[in-house]
């Protein structure tokens, strides 16, 4: 996070609950919701939202819905609920119940009937435009529409004809009647219905009258019996609204809402608009794309949800916008893989390597620790051979100063085996190192040799007992830290966020490897086994790199 804007962990809802629960509020109970708009996947910003609700419910052993917020039919759809469900799930929590908002949708249709009658709320014939022209600015009132005062049977027979099909789209729309020169231009007669014959995911063609959010939102959290209905910063204004439709409706209960600060994570986008943008346009291979901020993006790449859930709790929740920097992120999935995952030997760029003193077609197995710190992960065994295959960078033919790895007439020891020491350097006719001449000494397997310290280790496999795979290199999708600050987001894209090692050799222990399998591969960074593995092409994506190495 930014250093100068430090996040203070704070828990504020929890005294407004605990405070709540003291003067038994609520009748002493706590009920949450998380409510998503099946208009894309989840993203990491939801990721805050889901561990506070669903947190809050089982700290105070409370409950915690799952409300789909399908109200704008156009853009929503199954696939986008199912990954939603999915994604809560994988996350580690489990909701009480689960709702829709188009459960509601006659209830509501019921609730606006008794605004009308009450004299609250009015059909106008007013296009979208002249609504917003007659709305005034944050310094003049707006104008009263001319239908303001139509009468409450004209009203009713309106209303029913917009629920029967007897208008065109857009023809009219319902508001709310509040106050045309309030200060808080969302209680200026906001409109809460809108005619709109698009066929709905679970109404099908039963309705072409659609009920606003903002007059959704607050009723759905009643019907449900919800205590604290927490959101984000941009609806503390709607908040008047909120309060104004539940006090006009003979609702079983009054919900509190509570706004914290939606999280920003720098160097990514957290808006499925946008995300959306991304997929349909192909910037990247779909919602699941490692390099996407998405659950489903981070799943892919090798998040644990317990990673995600550490996020969410290191960032803390505040009233107060600030930026989180993408390292607070990665640092917590390093510290989860550094203590969970297997080491392993994967060369990615590999070098090869001749040990001329070595028997031919002679081979040893040689034990390695799968986790040097945690002895009860076990060991397994390596195939070690004349050939094998180092990191290209793991070898320079003129080291600087201090190099501790391979180069002409120095030592190394290979991991777990041998100290080597390279004898000659053979080059294609482009002078391109392709080979190593080197030799072995015997006399350095699990001992340092004699009079002389090697400091260097390097990972390596055997060239002929390796398997081939393909890794997959992400970096960050952007390469500037506010994508959303640019004229164009798509202008921030990093060009370089996906490099293809086809070349790649991993030890045959990876073999039948899972996909969503996580590893170590030792000094190259954390690696999880791809969707697109098969016994017959490993496929390895990395997570993130050992350390912090992003602009440096
Ligand atoms: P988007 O613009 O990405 O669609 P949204 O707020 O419209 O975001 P919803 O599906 O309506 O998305 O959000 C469900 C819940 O998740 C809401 O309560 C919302 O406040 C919360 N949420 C969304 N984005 C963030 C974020 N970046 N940080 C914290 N909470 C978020
Ligand atoms: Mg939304």
């Amino acid at each position: 996070m930014s250093t100068q804007e430090t996040p203070v962990v704070s828990n504020f809802i929890r005294h407004i609950i605990n405070k709540d629960l003291a003067e038994n509020k609520h009748g002493g109970k706590v009920a949450t919701r998380f409510p998503p708009e099946p208009n894309g996947y989840l993203h990491i910003g939801h990721a805050k939202s889901i561990c506070l609700n669903f947190g809050l419910a089982n700290e105070y052993q409370g409950s915690c819905n799952l409300r789909f917020d399908d109200t704008n039919p156009e853009k929503e759809s199954l696939e986008f609920m199912e990954s939603i469900e999915r994604d809560v799930t994988w996350l580690g929590f489990e909701w009480s119940q689960l709702f829709h908002a188009s459960d509601y949708f006659e209830q509501l249709y019921q609730y606006a009937i008794d605004l009308i009658k009450a004299g609250k709320a009015y059909v106008d014939s007013l296009s979208p435009e002249e609504i917003r022209a007659y709305r005034g600015t944050l310094t003049e009132p707006g104008k009263p529409s001319p239908d303001r005062e139509r009468s409450i049977d004209e009203n009713l027979r309106l209303f029913e004809g917009m629920r029967n099909g007897e208008f065109a789209d857009g023809q009219y729309v319902l508001r709310a009647k509040i106050d045309m020169a309030s200060s808080n231009i969302n209680m200026r007669d906001p409109t809460i219905y809108r005619i709109r014959r698009v066929h709905h995911n679970r109404t099908g063609s039963d309705w072409c009258l659609y009920p606003m959010y903002d007059y959704t939102h607050c009723i759905s959290d009643a019907l449900e019996g919800i205590t604290h209905s927490i959101c984000t910063l941009e609806f503390e204004d709607h908040r008047p609204l909120y309060d104004w439709v539940l006090e006009q409706l003979d609702v079983p209960c009054h919900p509190q809402q509570i706004e914290f600060a939606r999280l920003q994570l720098e160097y990514t986008i957290v808006s499925k608009r946008k995300l959306n943008q991304l997929v349909t346009e192909k910037y990247v291979n779909g919602w699941d794309d490692p390099r996407m901020p998405t659950i489903a993006g981070l799943r892919r790449a090798g998040y644990t949800p317990a990673a995600i859930r550490e996020f969410c709790e290191r960032i803390g929740v505040t009233k107060k916008d600030s930026w989180i920097e993408m390292g607070v992120l990665e640092n917590c999935i390093r510290d989860d893989l550094n203590q969970t995952s297997a080491r392993v030997m994967a060369v990615l760029q590999p070098l090869r390597v001749v040990i001329e003193n070595y028997p031919e077609a002679h081979t040893e197995l040689l034990e390695v620790s799968n986790h040097p710190q945690n002895p009860a992960m076990g060991s397994r065994k390596i195939t070690f051979s004349k050939i094998v295959l180092i990191e290209q960078d793991d070898f320079a033919e003129v080291p600087p100063a201090g190099y501790k790895r391979l180069s002409p007439g120095q030592e190394v020891r290979l991991r777990g085996g041998y100290v080597i020491r390279c004898n000659e350097v053979v080059k294609d006719a482009d002078g391109n190192v392709i080979e190593l001449r080197c030799s072995y000494d015997p006399d350095t397997l699990g001992k340092n040799p004699e009079g002389r310290k090697v400091k260097g280790v390097i990972h390596w496999v055997s060239e002929a007992h390796s398997v081939a795979a393909e890794i997959r290199l992400y970096d960050r999708l952007f390469c500037r830290p506010h994508p959303d600050a640019e004229p164009n987001f798509l202008d921030a894209l990093n060009p370089n966020s996906l490099q293809v090692l086809s070349h790649s050799r991993v030890e045959a222990s990876l073999l039948g490897t899972v996909p969503g399998s996580r590893f170590q591969f030792e000094r190259m960074g954390y690696f999880c086994t791809d969707l697109d593995s098969s016994a017959n092409r490993l496929v390895f994506n990395r997570t993130v790199t050992l350390r912090d190495t992003w602009g440096s």
